[in-house]
């Protein structure tokens, strides 16, 4: 894992249901408690239940962060959360550029730009996730992608704001929430391509010291081999996040914590 602090998020989706929140959270502070002194640990849950949460998830030592904002304050934008009312709300980072925004709600590689900076220039951390679709995969153009999608979205982006408060994710479409995952091989070199491209952007130092998460079908049995893997410093957890238990042996997998 080396200098890197190990990352580990969920995202909830629009899952639980307030009650179901409320018990997560709940849950998650004792099963979390041995493993944050070494790991940092996030909750996602959906901005309906960010006042509901929030402070529980804060009080047991996670980092709340949001599952998506709009660029700006306040506007004429129906629908939409602003990235300064989920900083309002306790929110210490956003995700950007998941791929349940990119492909089932289509968001463009400009607006995943605008969410990215918005959330950085407002003074808070950012997961963009990136990564290819399964027909990408199989025409060879993963690193092309991946590539692509971070050099899109960062564009312009100060090399201090960068180190200090942006994480990558990568998430390979195909393996989300479909219990396919990435080998730690084939993740590893994935992920050390990523920081390659990052430390063209800014510089080696700021790529070694930005945390790139792997992110699809992660669960309490692979998380150990992936999370092994030099270049693979956390993960962003979807299904699994949702059973305190499930997710407690991930971090504790991260933490490098060796079970009783
Ligand atoms: C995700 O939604 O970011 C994710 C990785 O989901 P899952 O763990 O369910 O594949």
């Amino acid at each position: 894992m080396g200098v890197r602090r190990p990352f580990v998020a969920g995202n909830w989706k629009m899952n639980p249901d307030y009650a179901g929140a409320k018990a997560l959270t709940e849950a998650l502070g004792p099963a979390l408690a041995p493993y944050l002194g070494s790991v940092d640990v996030g909750a996602c849950p959906t901005h309906l239940h960010m006042p509901s949460c929030g402070p529980d998830l804060r009080k047991a030592g996670l980092l709340v962060g949001a599952q998506d904002a709009y660029p700006g304050t306040t506007g004429a934008f129906t629908g939409e959360v602003s990235v300064a009312m989920v900083k309002e709300c306790g929110a210490s980072f956003v995700l950007t550029g998941h791929s349940e925004r990119r492909h089932v709600l289509m968001e463009t590689d400009a607006l995943v730009r605008e969410k990215t900076h918005a959330a950085l220039d407002a003074g808070l951390g950012c997961v963009l996730c990136i990564g290819e679709k399964i027909e990408q995969r199989e025409a060879g153009k993963t690193d092309e992608v991946n590539r692509h999608q971070l050099e899109s979205a960062l564009a312009g982006l100060d090399e201090a704001v960068a180190k200090e408060r942006l994480t990558v994710a990568y998430e390979p479409v195909w393996a989300i929430g479909t219990g396919k995952v990435a080998s730690p091989q084939d993740a590893q070199d994935a992920h050390q391509k990523i920081r390659a491209v990052l430390a063209g952007l800014f510089s080696q130092e700021t790529a070694d010291s930005i945390r790139i998460q792997y992110g699809g079908s992660m669960k309490p049995e692979n998380a150990a081999e992936l999370l092994a893997q030099p270049d693979i410093d956390g993960g962003l957890i979807g299904g699994a996040a949702l059973k305190a238990d499930a997710f407690a042996s991930i971090v504790e997998a991260a933490a490098g914590v060796v079970s009783p």
